[in-house]
């Protein structure tokens, strides 16, 4: 051999930096301590990053918040001005350092002003999803895949069974629903923050441009929807209307409100409720739901492996859902995959619905 050896090729990086160095599940919620922030803490901290409005991801009481502009609104609009001690809005794409850390928020298409937190540090980027989905929504801005080296995926619906399936072909029941129902009122359950205003954003899509009557519970956070720009046309609070002018109309309320004495101002009312629960027969039936809609603002099974596969992480955090299909599924793949036991997030909860625009709870 003529004696010339390659030069040494040295790693792009070398890091010492492990992921889990980077941000580690706590009681608090997920840290990063080289930033020395939450991300999404149930409990009360000194600074943390929010992922979204929804309440089990943004609560009250922190010392300093890191969000985007729409979702400090949501908190403000949910707990009043005194939420957190300090504010700080970020906008999607902008780099902030904590420390070591770098930190960028990216839309996650799950509701307005939702966002996917990354955290790079030592040359290792680990993606914090939140909530997300991968289908267009008309109210926010859609999915971004972030190249990652650990992706932290929820799993509220990870299971195989969940697969949503086409979102205007269940606009599409409702409105053949109430075209074969003229003297019926339909009243369709959905998140007050989110899946009510992508509803009434899709009917409006699809063509149904008459007034579309809300819950109380509905008001603050629909209007506040309108006042960033996402047009839902001519909207009615349902309080003020008759009995009568109520026939062949469609409103949107809480789902618990589609069940109490609250629908006794309706006539016949038909009960709906979008959700990608709807999916099981079962909990449609259980709740009385004469149209069930599978409308969801998560991804579905097919998008969750699919939005892993994009990011082209090694390692996957699974966290707040149905973790071990996915788990399974990810090692199937050659993938590193762990449940993340983080508690204190769920179903988007109906029962801290936002305060109406006179400021009594609905
Ligand atoms: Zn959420
Ligand atoms: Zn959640």
């Amino acid at each position: 051999m003529a004696g010339k050896l390659a030069p040494m090729k040295s790693p792009p990086y070398i890091t010492t930096m492990r992921p889990q160095d980077i941000l580690v599940p706590q009681p608090h919620g997920l840290c990063c301590r080289p930033g020395e922030f939450y991300i999404d803490p149930v409990r009360p901290v000194a600074r943390a990053l929010i992922t979204h409005g929804h309440s089990d991801h943004a609560r009250a009481g922190h010392g300093a918040v890191l969000a985007t502009q729409e979702t400090l609104d949501m908190m403000r609009l949910r707990y009043g001005d005194d939420f957190a001690g300090s504010t700080q809005a970020i906008t999607y794409g902008e780099e902030i350092r904590f420390g070591t850390c770098q930190v960028k928020f990216h839309p996650a298409g799950h509701v307005l002003g939702s966002a996917q937190i990354s955290v790079t540090c030592g040359g290792v980027r680990v993606v914090a999803s939140g909530d997300y989905k991968d289908v267009a929504d008309p109210t926010c801005a859609p999915f971004e895949v972030v190249p990652c080296d650990v992706f932290i995926t929820e799993a509220t619906f990870g299971l195989p069974v969940f697969r949503h399936g086409n979102p205007q072909a269940e606009i599409a029941k409702l409105l053949n629903s109430v075209a074969l129902f003229p003297e019926r009122a339909h009243l369709v359950g959905a998140y007050s923050l989110g899946k009510a205003q992508r509803v009434i954003a899709m009917l409006r899509q699809a063509g149904y441009d008459a007034p579309i009557y809300l819950h109380g519970a509905m008001e603050t956070i629909t209007r506040y929807y309108e006042s960033r720009g996402i047009a839902l046309g001519e909207l009615r609070p349902a309080r003020d209307a008759k009995k009568v002018e109520l026939a062949g109309t469609i409103t949107l309320a809480p789902p618990t409100a589609i069940q109490d004495l609250w629908t006794r101002r309706f006539p016949d009312p038909l009960a709906a409720f979008a959700s990608g629960w709807m999916r099981v027969r079962a909990r449609a039936r259980q709740r009385g739901i004469e149209l069930p809609l599978v409308i969801s603002d998560h991804a579905d099974w097919d998008g969750l492996c699919a939005t892993i596969e994009a990011t082209g992480a090694h390692e996957i955090w699974v966290t707040h859902g149905q973790e071990d299909a996915l788990v399974h599924w990810a090692t199937t793949k050659g993938l590193t995959a762990r449940p993340l036991a983080l508690v204190g997030y769920g179903e988007e909860d109906e029962e801290t619905a936002l305060p109406t625009s006179d400021g009594t709870k609905a």
